[in-house]
């Protein structure tokens, strides 16, 4: 038996998970942070289930939903038995093909994933935000596999029992008492007692089918009883809830000590609730400049390149395959930004070569997207890699960023979409708005934020009758977000919401009379936005360099900035491709050219038995190409051993898709280097080095499915 295998059977997994560092959750929670380097090792082959939370630490709902979250993790962490609590942070570039493999598209994702599960198991998603919905869900889900006979080890038999023989077939020797709680079938206080208890071992707690009752002379519903040599002895009598009947069975078992962890209080949650947010001030920049005593508002450049930067790297290449209206969808903000976006020449050169070769894709998946993403980064046309906020820094990691940097990109597309075109009789001024529109339905990580900003959008064609009203529609959209996130968890304290912009900013903005929005000049509005985001006042400021000048006017009219960010870029470029060419030399010297073998590939569809993945798990799995590439890693592995590197050849009758098992294995079972593929082609060499394989169940070898032959790889080994 291995050390971990050891470590699992005989502690609980808390105490060795060494938890990720994450931005909404922290060590004082209950909630285990996953990354890329605990995640698979943690869930597949799992001794118990996971309730996992796939989040963006950037997204509103998502700091709105952490403080329900850890309440659930510490409510339930007495069942970690059954069920562990965790999360994932999505908008960690390094997080991401995990997050692309489980095919997540909004956030929160919440997801349950079967104990044992393997890769291809992707788990069920659910929707709640309420935490005794949630803890209902955890129970209903462990209860089904309850039935389909694949409860985990430590979780306690959750449906009724009808007759005491069954009692006794889990009792053991060490339990020193045997409570049973009648109630109706469908009832969950007894599945939570029975939970709150499944890591006592000296308490075996069951639930009684209401039949059995009868045979008991039992007619109050729920009670609780203990088992004596004298017979049934009801304790907790006259209460019906849960808390009481904890109570009642910890007072039972405290002359032997007990150690359910449900019963201690948590020092942790509360205090992670109270915690006032620690204002880093220090990083916080000001946005907000004084110009003759009037606020001043700014645009910086990084802002609009972060936002394109973590848009284009991360959010689109999170999902696994883009086809149909969402391709149409994404061809469309790309070409926009392309037209647009008032940015570099190099940025924008890589924009439309970007357009260009996505116009001409039918279907793309996460690979494509991310290699041409690659292959596109040259030296006269580039996207910045680096994510860095001016006027869109929060006062904490988790404010302000990423959504900030987005509306600041949709106005300026706007705006410049407006000058470009406002005096031409064949401009099209409400294309622009409608690719902003299109990519919040389709790629916008916030789930809420996308329905919202969907909703606002259907009544765009008759709302957006003129092209300047390409520029206050949006405008009187984002107001209106504004206005009902004031006061919301996610608001900034150092940055409060207010309907912009604020008289501070723009005295002439703002009528003599009338209210709320009534209240606004729109031609006097109108003009401050053209200033505000139009492409000759954006300004580019350099980041923590000496000797710049202290005045941002005379930052601006320097092009220094702009050619020594470039030359940084491409200095960074290089040094990446040397990097990468490096390895693959190394690599290389490793290949020891002995034999070329071949392996047949099966088949394409499903290569799965019902005894691993039940059919619940099936229907949310709706990638059936990810499926057979799985069972591709595992082709490759039975012939593999940890420590080899191969040189695969592609030949022409290789899927193209085999280059995605390299990408959405690799933290799993190899590590692939050097995809050198034409993307439209799949043929050249993929180098891959074996970094050892996680002992799973291999379902393919009791599958009783005919597989149909659908290429070959030809391995030099
Ligand atoms: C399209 C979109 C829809 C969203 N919907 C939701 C949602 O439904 N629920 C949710 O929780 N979060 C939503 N968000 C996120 C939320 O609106 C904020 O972006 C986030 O809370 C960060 O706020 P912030 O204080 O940085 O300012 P932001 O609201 O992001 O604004 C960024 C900057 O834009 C300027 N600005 C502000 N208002 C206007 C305006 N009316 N016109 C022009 N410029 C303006 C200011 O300079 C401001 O600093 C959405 C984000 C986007 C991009």
């Amino acid at each position: 038996m291995s050390f971990k295998r050891y470590l699992l059977s005989t502690f609980p997994i808390f105490l060795i998970i060494s938890p990720a560092l994450s931005l909404l959750y922290d060590s004082n929670d209950d909630v285990i942070s996953l990354d890329n380097s605990t995640f698979y090792s943690t869930i597949l082959g799992s001794q118990f289930a996971w309730n996992v939370e796939f989040y963006n630490s950037w997204c509103g709902h998502c700091i709105n939903f952490a403080p329900t979250y850890k309440k659930v993790a510490t409510d339930t962490k007495g069942w970690q038995g059954a069920v562990g609590v965790a999360a994932i942070d999505c908008s960690e570039a390094k997080n991401q093909p995990i997050c692309t493999h489980y095919g997540v598209q909004g956030f929160p994702t919440l997801r349950l994933i079967p104990p044992g599960a393997l890769p291809e198991e992707l788990g069920v998603n659910y929707f709640s935000i309420d935490q005794t919905e949630i803890e209902t869900i955890i129970i209903d889900y462990l209860t089904n596999l309850t039935i389909i006979n694949r409860a985990p080890k430590g979780c306690p038999y959750l449906l009724p029992l009808r007759h005491m023989e069954n009692i006794w077939q889990s009792a053991k020797e060490n339990h020193k008492h045997l409570a049973l709680i009648f109630e109706e079938e469908e009832a969950y206080l007894g599945r939570q007692v029975m939970l709150d208890f499944s890591l006592n071992p000296n308490i075996l707690v069951h639930r009684m089918d209401v039949q059995s009752t009868k045979k008991f002379g039992i007619n109050t519903f729920p009670s609780m009883y203990i088992f004596q040599p004298h017979g049934l002895q009801q304790i907790a009598k006259g209460f019906t809830d849960r808390v009481s009947f904890v109570k009642a069975l910890t007072a039972l078992v405290s002359s032997g000590k007990i150690d359910n962890p449900h019963l201690l209080p948590s020092p942790h949650s509360e205090h992670a609730e109270q915690k006032a947010p620690q204002m880093q001030q220090e990083m916080v920049q000001e946005m907000v400049g004084k110009k003759n005593g009037k606020e001043k508002y700014l645009v910086f450049m990084q802002d609009l390149e972060s936002a394109l930067t973590y848009c284009l790297r991360q959010e689109v290449a999170i999902h696994q395959d883009i086809g149909g209206e969402s391709l149409k969808a994404l061809q469309h903000f790309v070409r926009i930004l392309a037209k647009f976006f008032p940015g570099r020449e190099e940025v924008s050169r890589f924009l439309r070569k970007l357009s260009s070769w996505l116009d001409s894709v039918q279907d793309i998946t996460s690979y494509h997207w991310s290699h041409q993403m690659e292959t596109l980064q040259t030296v006269d046309s580039f996207l910045p890699e680096n994510i860095h906020w001016v006027s869109c820094q929060g006062s904490q990691t988790y404010f302000r960023g990423y959504p900030c940097g987005m509306w600041t990109l949709f106005h300026t597309i706007t705006v410049n979409s407006y000058l470009y075109g406002k005096d031409s009789a064949k401009f099209l001024y409400r294309d622009v708005l409608t690719a902003v529109a299109g990519y919040m339905k389709h790629f916008f990580g916030c789930s809420y934020c996308s329905k919202h900003f969907t909703q606002m959008a259907a009544t765009m064609d008759s709302d957006v009758t003129s092209p300047k009203e390409v520029v206050l529609w949006l405008w009187r959209s984002h107001n209106k977000v504004n206005k009902r996130l004031h006061g919301d968890a996610s608001e900034d304290p150092m940055h409060p919401k207010v309907l912009f912009p604020p008289k501070s900013a723009c005295p002439k903005c703002y009528n003599t009379l009338g209210t709320q929005e009534a209240q606004f000049d729109e031609e006097a509005v109108l003009g401050y936005l053209l200033e505000l985001y139009g492409a000759d006042h954006i300004v580019n400021i350099p980041d923590g360099e000496e000797g710049i000048p202290d005045s941002i006017g005379e930052r601006r009219d320097m092009d220094w900035w702009q050619k020594m960010q470039r030359s940084k870029d491409l200095e960074k470029l290089q040094q990446i491709r040397q990097q990468k060419q490096e390895k693959r030399e190394r690599l290389l010297a490793k290949v020891p050219r002995l034999h070329s073998t071949k392996i047949i590939l099966p088949a394409i569809g499903p290569s799965y038995n019902r005894r691993c993945i039940n059919s619940e798990f099936m229907r949310t799995t709706n990638s059936k190409r990810l499926r057979s590439l799985s069972t591709y890693s595992t082709e490759i592995l039975e012939i593999g051993k940890t420590g080899e590197v191969w040189m695969i050849a592609l030949n022409h009758e290789t899927p193209c898709y085999i280059l995605d098992v390299f990408k959405h294995f690799e933290s799993m079972w190899v590590k692939s280097h050097q995809v050198e593929v034409p993307i439209d082609r799949c043929e050249g060499s993929v180098l891959i080095e074996i970094t050892g394989s996680k002992s799973v169940k291999r379902c393919r070898r009791i599958n009783t499915i005919t597989h149909e032959i659908v290429g070959s790889l030809d391995i030099i080994l």
